[in-house]
């Protein structure tokens, strides 16, 4: 295989094409009918002119280059890179859904309204939950909007609050919400059985505490089995308790958050509920709240008659809108879709074989590598390399050689309090076997170190680009380059 594919704008010749619409099919209009003059460009767009054969070739070859889900195995924990069902996709794009415009007049789009009610409706139902958004377009964004309804909550009640709780293994955006929307942060410390410490959040609890953000399970893949002191000791204070819901797959039809005190989560439609992620988007982050919150969502919700679907009105203390229009359409779709595909028993099941699959796995690999918080697992698991980083290897070095294995790497040095971590999670769909070949491929990995430890930290050698210098590849994006 040619390792380099050039750029599609290099391969462009003037003059070729791959694809005619006969002239003769086609009403000639002038676009200056309907578009105003100042928004025309002046000059022809510079595209690449390739043959049709070229083009497929090109993007065929490129797909390929790159690790994803219809490729292999990809157990990058925390982020729940499932298998997403092609139908989903194939519903996503019926005209009726991709080929509408958000100005539509409501009789006009029942169908898409009936849509966002009945996601909403089940997204509350799986929760526990009173009300939802479809608004925001991540996780990240939904914590920024749980974050702003704490904040209207507790202007409204004329709490005097500045202070969110998070544990220190938090994903990084939960930090980062609090920060944006100018809340201070406190960390509260895990204990020695990867929960939070109760007794370091009895020191932290006070009148300023306006929430807590608390992952659940948490991102050692750990139920956080305290969760009522927890919710009680917060409410105590009148905070609010936020529930990151990045890791639902291990509880969807099985628990819901509501019940545990959670007065506001997001839920990552797709993480849960399958939409091809990891390429930068676009992703949906709905949030859902009890009734102490619903008033303040994001405005404007979908409402029902009996006969027809409705735009709601805006309510008065609404945080305002987060998103144009109702948030990623085609993704509620897919959403929506995977949710009626499974059915109940179905979405239980889900939970019960990611929980299955990634305790199958760990016990694959307990011999080899040390797995510091292993009682309890649910969904994913994280080892420490630490030991293997003695005998010259670290973490990053493992996730490189699985590259050549045609494997992704797992998620590397996070959660933070684990030294060398390397946080695994298989989801439910994966087969015994490719259980058994990534174990096989793990451990061999840990058997060679003594004799190949030199080999093992130039890893890669099968990809397309070799080992990046990581923040030069960041700060200097090159597409163009490969060695
Ligand atoms: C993925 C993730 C987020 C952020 O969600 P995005 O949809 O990527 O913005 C937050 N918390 C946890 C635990 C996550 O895994």
């Amino acid at each position: 295989m040619n390792k380099h594919t050039p750029l599609i704008f290099d391969q462009s010749k003037s003059g070729r094409d791959g694809y005619k619409v006969n002239s003769g099919t086609v009403n000639k209009l002038s676009y200056g009918t309907f578009i105003d003059k100042k928004f025309m460009r002046k000059s022809l767009a510079d595209l690449p002119e390739v043959t049709e054969f070229q083009i497929v070739r090109h993007f065929t070859n490129l797909s390929t280059k790159n690790h994803h889900v219809d490729k292999d195995f990809y157990p990058l924990g925390s982020c729940t890179m499932k298998y997403n069902p092609k139908i989903n996709d194939s519903v996503a794009l019926f005209d009726g859904y991709a080929m509408i415009h958000p100005n539509q007049l409501e009789n006009t789009v029942q169908g898409a309204l009936e849509i966002i009610y009945n996601l909403e409706k089940i997204l509350c139902e799986l929760t526990g939950m009173h009300k939802a958004t479809l608004q925001p377009s991540a996780g990240s964004q939904g914590e920024m909007v749980g974050l702003l309804l704490m904040k209207k909550y507790h202007s409204i009640k004329n709490n005097q609050k500045d202070t969110i709780i998070i544990p220190e293994t938090a994903h990084g955006t939960n930090p980062a919400s609090v920060i944006m929307t100018g809340f201070k942060v406190k960390q509260v410390r895990s204990d020695d059985r990867g929960r939070v410490s109760i007794d370091h959040l009895k020191e932290l609890v006070d009148s300023s505490v306006a929430g807590m953000m608390l992952t659940q399970p948490n991102t050692l893949g750990l139920f956080e089995d305290d969760i009522e002191k927890i919710s009680k000791m917060i409410h105590d204070v009148d905070g609010l308790m936020y529930m990151d819901g990045a890791n639902l797959n291990a509880l969807v039809g099985i628990a819901k958050p509501s019940l545990m005190g959670f007065d506001i989560m997001h839920i990552n439609l797709h993480k849960t509920f399958s939409t091809p992620h990891g390429g930068g988007g676009p992703g949906s982050g709905p949030v859902a709240v009890n009734s102490k919150l619903s008033d303040y969502l994001p405005s404007q919700s979908i409402g029902y008659d009996g006969e027809k679907y409705f735009f709601e009105g805006i309510s008065k203390n609404t945080i305002g809108k987060v998103h144009t229009f109702y948030g990623n359409f085609g993704i509620l779709v897919r959403a929506y879709v995977y949710i009626l595909s499974l059915g109940n028993k179905g979405l239980k099941d889900v939970a019960t074989y990611a929980v299955l699959n990634a305790n199958y796995l760990k016990l694959l690999l307990k011999k080899h590598y040390h797995i510091p918080f292993s009682k309890g697992t649910l969904h994913e698991f994280v080892i420490s390399a630490s030991e293997q980083k003695k005998r010259g290897i670290k973490a990053i070095d493992i996730g490189k050689a699985l590259l050549d294995y045609g494997f992704h790497a797992p998620t590397v040095y996070f959660p933070t309090n684990i030294p060398e971590s390397i946080m695994i999670e298989p989801t439910e769909t994966e087969t015994k076997e490719t259980l058994e070949n990534f174990a096989k491929t793990m451990n061999e990995i840990d058997m060679s170190i003594d004799q190949k430890s030199e080999y093992l930290k130039q890893s890669p050698y099968q990809t397309p680009v070799r080992r990046l210098d990581e923040t030069k590849a960041n700060r200097e994006l090159d597409i163009n380059y490969y060695g």
